[in-house]
């Protein structure tokens, strides 16, 4: 029988990645990965999906040590609050729109409320732990509500294909990397989860065929070539001083759907050697705020608006908080 990813596997990591000053984080990360609820669930998908990704996710979950929420709590700050580096963003919007919040937060708003769901904005809708808090919903929904079971389920596969699958995966490889077993464990979980089996080309298309930034003074980073890339080979990756468009070559399926998509014409695919090593196809300083020198959008971004409104006033070299 096929196993799918329980609500009770979307709540665990939805726990772990919720903000701690708002729910706590939950009393289970305090023991070894292998007495965590969500370990049994895990090596059961595991075993059916068995890929290299899962056998890494069980290895790192066997390999969690005991330690303590307030080491967690620690770890928590410094990787997602940027304590001491550029954080790890826990939001939709900075991973496919490069901004926060972005037009991905209020489409997840919106099909939350679709759903009946209230929002009571101590977060922004498309954090990590609404997403997933979301997903076992749907979940629930499906497994619990006979009547309109296929309908839940189409909402739960969309939300997935839409939104989760876009950047969740991005986000579990980022922590997967980290030198924190309990997180880099929650990471391997969530990539795996979300991993996209690569659909084989239709045609014996050139294989070294990727994209490139053959107009860079035509790409404002507006993130429309992430939203259309079905393998997440696409992705934004910022800190503080530098937005930079990057491509996973290993994901590329060469579709082409990412040229098709730039209205600015300034991406192209092209025959390129590529060793498949991750490679920044472009790179933008950040702006500062004028008043209170915090970073904020991209300068390209920034140039085009000021290109699109004919003008530079003052106001956007503002951050949000002091306009
Ligand atoms: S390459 Fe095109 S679609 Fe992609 S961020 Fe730049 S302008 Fe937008
Ligand atoms: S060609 Fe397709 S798979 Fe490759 S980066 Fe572009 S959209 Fe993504």
């Amino acid at each position: 029988m096929k196993v799918s990813v329980g609500s009770n596997l979307y709540t665990g990591l939805a726990q772990a990645f919720a903000t701690p000053d708002i729910t706590g984080l939950p009393a289970w990360l305090a023991v070894s990965g292998k007495e965590w609820p969500i370990y049994e669930p895990a090596v059961q998908l595991a075993e059916e999906r068995s890929s290299k990704l899962w056998n890494q996710t069980v290895d790192a979950l066997e390999k969690t040590p005991a330690t303590s929420l307030s080491k967690h709590e620690h770890t928590y700050e410094t990787l997602f609050f940027g304590k001491s580096s550029s954080p790890i963003w826990l939001y939709e919007c900075m991973y496919t729109n490069g901004r926060m919040p972005g037009p991905a937060t209020f489409a997840v708003e919106a099909l939350y409320k679709k759903a009946g769901l209230e929002i009571n904005y101590s977060e922004l809708a498309d954090h990590a732990a609404l997403e997933l808090t979301f997903l076992a919903f749907l979940t629930e929904q499906e497994a619990s509500n006979t009547q309109n079971s296929n309908t839940w389920a189409a909402a739960k596969r969309l939300f997935i294909k839409n939104h989760a699958v876009r950047w969740l995966p991005n986000l579990g490889r980022q922590l997967s990397r980290t030198e924190y077993p309990a997180w880099a464990a929650l990471g391997f979980l969530l990539a795996a989860i979300f991993e996209v089996k690569r659909p084989k080309p239709k045609t014996a298309r050139v294989q070294s065929n990727y994209p490139i930034i053959s107009q860079a003074s035509e790409c404002n980073l507006c993130g429309f070539c992430i939203q259309v890339c079905p393998t997440q080979a696409l992705g934004i990756e910022e800190d503080d001083s530098t937005t930079a468009l990057w491509l996973e070559p290993e994901l590329c399926i060469h579709c082409n759907k990412c040229e098709r998509i730039c209205e600015q014409g300034a991406l192209s695919m092209q025959d390129s050697e590529n060793n498949q090593d991750p490679v920044a196809l472009i790179e933008s300083p950040r702006a500062k705020c004028s008043c209170c020198g915090k970073p904020t959008v991209s300068e390209l971004e920034l140039n085009w608006v000021a290109m699109r409104l004919g003008e530079r006033p003052g106001w956007l070299e503002k951050c949000r908080e002091c306009r």
